[in-house]
């Protein structure tokens, strides 16, 4: 086994190869797994804006072309449609990777995939980042709690995981994508990064997505009523998309492996979360209630004190201010340009 400065002498060794003589490379050549999806696309954008060359790499099972289309022409932007679950060779410093679908919708529509994805996407992604000796960031999720015995989750917390339920193809993908993110760390000295991530919204969710946010705000605007399953008590916390980019390119850029949570502490049942759309698009939406879906948790909310204290991070946007830039979003994309449905 190579110790870690092997590698990386050799990822330098290569990188230097690759930039012709006399032309001195200004960014970081990054790539973004799940790029075209709702997270990774604000995360490309700021990486973009900040001076680095980008390559997403995704398969718009969830993702879209649209997410992205701003950057096309852009000669520090590249597209390539690739299953991460396919070994794939590139030349990076950073990768950060968020392929897989997030919303239980998809995740549940082909569980198999989900792990595969999880496992064998992981993998690859790993086996890239220690041939050329990049960084790698995981984003793993708050999910890997379960249905939490523990409250607020911190860090430290084992979770309460169901192995054999219907979440468990991504709430134990996660967990095993997290074992081998160590595992290639501890045994391979590849640098690591672990985030994760508490329930986010923001623009570009899929409209479609079943995640509460989105539906609540497309319900809201079509003049549906609003679906609460079971009976609205359980929790969530709410976190929108600026502050969690915010700190996943701090914690790419930080010295810590983590793992840390990276969520907005403001704590909301789903009943809760409905009164604040009804406040932001109209007073007049009715709520309907829905059976609950399997091994749901109860509740949900990050301990941020490690991220708080290492990172010197914490959520800047509460869900007050968040959900109108969302709802605006939303708005444009269901009804377009013209007013019918405005508020
Ligand atoms: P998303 O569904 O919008 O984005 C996921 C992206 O990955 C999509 O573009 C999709 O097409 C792509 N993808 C899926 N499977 C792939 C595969 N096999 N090969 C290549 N690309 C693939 O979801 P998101 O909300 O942007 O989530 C991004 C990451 O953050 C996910 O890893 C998710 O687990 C994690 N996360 C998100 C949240 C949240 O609330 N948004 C919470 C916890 C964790
Ligand atoms: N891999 C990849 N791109 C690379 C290097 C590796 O996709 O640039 C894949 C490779 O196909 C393998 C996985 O990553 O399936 C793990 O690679 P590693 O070298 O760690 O293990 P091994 O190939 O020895 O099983
Ligand atoms: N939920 C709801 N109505 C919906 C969609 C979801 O009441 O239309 C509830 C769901 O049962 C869960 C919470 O909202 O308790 C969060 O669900 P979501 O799918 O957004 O994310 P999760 O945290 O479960 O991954």
């Amino acid at each position: 086994k190579l110790p870690a400065y092997h590698h990386r002498i050799a990822a330098a060794v290569h990188s230097v190869g690759k930039v012709p003589l006399g032309i001195k490379r200004k960014g970081l050549r990054i790539v973004v797994t799940g790029g075209a999806g709702f997270v990774g696309s604000h995360l490309v954008d700021r990486l973009i804006a900040r001076g680095d060359s980008v390559i997403v790499v995704d398969n718009f099972f969830t993702g879209r072309k649209e997410n992205v289309m701003h950057h096309f022409g852009n000669p520090r932007f590249e597209l390539i449609r690739h299953d991460v679950v396919e070994p794939l060779l590139l030349e990076v410093d950073q990768i950060y990777h968020l392929a897989c679908p997030a919303s239980p919708v998809h995740y549940k529509f082909n569980p198999v995939k989900t792990i595969k994805t999880n496992v064998v996407g992981t993998l690859n992604m790993l086996g890239l980042a220690k041939r050329v000796g990049a960084r790698f960031l995981l984003t793993s999720t708050s999910e890997v709690y379960g249905d939490p015995l523990q409250h607020p989750q911190k860090e430290t917390y084992w979770g309460n995981v169901n192995p054999i339920g219907v979440r468990s193809c991504y709430d134990e993908g996660k967990r095993t994508a997290e074992t081998l993110t160590m595992d290639y760390h501890r045994g391979a000295g590849v640098e690591v990064r672990i985030a994760r991530i508490f329930n986010t919204y923001g623009p570009r969710m899929c409209l479609d997505d079943g995640r509460v946010v989105s539906n609540f705000v497309a319900q809201a605007l079509r003049k549906e009523p609003l679906t609460v399953y079971g009976d609205g008590k359980q929790t969530r916390s709410f976190q929108y998309v600026s502050d969690l980019v915010e700190g996943l390119i701090r914690l790419m850029g930080g010295e810590h492996v983590g793992p840390f949570n990276l969520g907005n502490p403001g704590e909301f049942t789903m009943l809760e979360l409905a009164k604040v759309v009804q406040e932001t698009i109209d007073p007049d939406a009715r709520i309907e209630y829905r059976p609950n879906t399997e091994d749901d948790p109860h509740k949900r909310k990050p301990d941020i004190g490690r991220a708080k204290e290492l990172l010197g991070w914490e959520p800047k946007v509460d869900l007050h201010k968040g959900l109108p830039l969302m709802v605006s979003d939303f708005r444009l994309r269901i009804f377009g340009d013209h007013k019918e449905g405005a508020t």
